[in-house]
């Protein structure tokens, strides 16, 4: 194994989040809330399967374990589940991803789970169909939750659902949340409104604190779970009545970037090393051919000397990133 990625603050990397198209079909109101706007480049130029099956194994080589596949809404690609049978079939990794918004997933997960697939987050913003349209702009709250109980029948993956909580929307359906994991496997996981460049009043007007969120789990006794080396972000707390889990991410908790173990690379090939605020590292170049791996792993091994030690989202700097769906969320 090449040198393991680690940077100036000893955090190591195990954990790649890797975009493969910024184009959605739906509208999320935190997101994307005039849909998806070309840019004016082809589908074609978000990266190949070569591509990602270069760069995924440059990731690995340096002791990443677990890929999250994300954009916008990577079941969008027609390659898709070539795309997961790439990124399980890379020796190495361990755990294989992939975050929807599950509009595909009923008629396709089956074939997903085949190609490799064996972690599931799944977008469902409300219980409530007529409130999930409002939020995503589609009318798909049945299919998505087609998908997610097909997903479940078929087995041998770990489902997760993932909700942002907004006041005024559906910010009161935590106890309806809790109620559908009372009897489901699943994590339920509450990731709080962040900023992006392109929101206006939006947060302001709908933030809920995860701190709020915790306080009620805490008083209705939920624990909190350890964490394990390639863990997400989440806080994990389980209840000895609910076979399901809820998982917190509060990117505006004080430390939340101590335990930072995730690099991303968006779907036209860049590295970014946070989320927010800086404009990425140019990696496509060396995603061409076989003989450049080990100049690709020294480009994604040298910018690690530049990763800010945290976001400063909570100075209200949002970065340049104009909505999450642009490097992956
Ligand atoms: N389209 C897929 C989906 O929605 O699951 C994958 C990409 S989406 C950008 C990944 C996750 O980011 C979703 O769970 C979404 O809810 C979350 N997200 C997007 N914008 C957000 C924001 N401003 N604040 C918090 N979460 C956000
Ligand atoms: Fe699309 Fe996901 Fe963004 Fe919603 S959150 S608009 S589904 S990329």
């Amino acid at each position: 194994m090449a040198k393991q990625l680690e940077d100036r603050f000893r955090r190591r990397f195990y954990y790649l989040r890797l975009s493969v198209t910024d184009v959605c079909n739906f509208k999320c109101t935190y997101c994307l809330p005039d849909g998806y706007q070309p840019s004016g480049r082809k589908n074609s130029s978000f990266l190949s399967l070569p591509e990602i099956e270069r760069v995924v194994r440059a990731f690995v080589e340096c002791g990443t374990s677990k890929v999250r596949i994300t954009g916008g809404e990577p079941s969008l690609r027609k390659d898709f589940t070539d795309i997961i049978h790439t990124v399980a079939s890379t020796p190495g990794v361990e755990k294989v991803a992939v975050t929807t918004n599950g509009y595909r997933m009923a008629n396709h997960v089956e074939r997903w789970l085949q190609a490799g697939l064996t972690h599931i987050n799944v977008s469902v913003d409300s219980l409530d169909p007529r409130m999930f349209h409002q939020i995503t702009g589609q009318n798909r709250f049945n299919d998505v939750m087609a998908g997610i109980e097909r997903a479940l029948e078929i087995g041998g993956c770990q489902v997760k659902v993932n909700a942002v909580l907004m006041k005024g929307l559906n910010g009161q359906e935590l106890p309806q949340f809790l109620h559908w994991v009372k009897d489901r496997p699943v994590q339920l996981r509450f990731i709080e409104l962040m900023q992006t460049g392109e929101m206006d009043e939006l947060f302001s007007q709908h933030h809920i604190a995860g701190t709020d969120i915790r306080a009620q789990l805490l008083r209705n006794g939920w624990v909190p779970k350890v964490r394990e080396r390639t863990d997400g972000p989440a806080q994990v707390f389980v209840h000895p009545d609910y076979c399901g889990s809820v998982g917190l991410i509060m990117p505006y908790e004080k430390g939340f970037c101590q335990d930072c173990n995730r690099l991303r690379v968006s779907a036209l090939g860049k590295l970014h090393l946070c989320l927010f605020g800086e404009q990425g590292v140019e990696l496509r170049d060396l995603m061409q051919q076989d003989d450049q791996q080990d100049q690709l792993i020294e480009r994604i091994s040298r910018a690690l000397d530049n990763k800010a030690e945290t976001h400063f989202l909570h100075d209200g700097n949002t970065g340049i990133t104009p909505h999450l769906a642009s490097i992956g969320g």
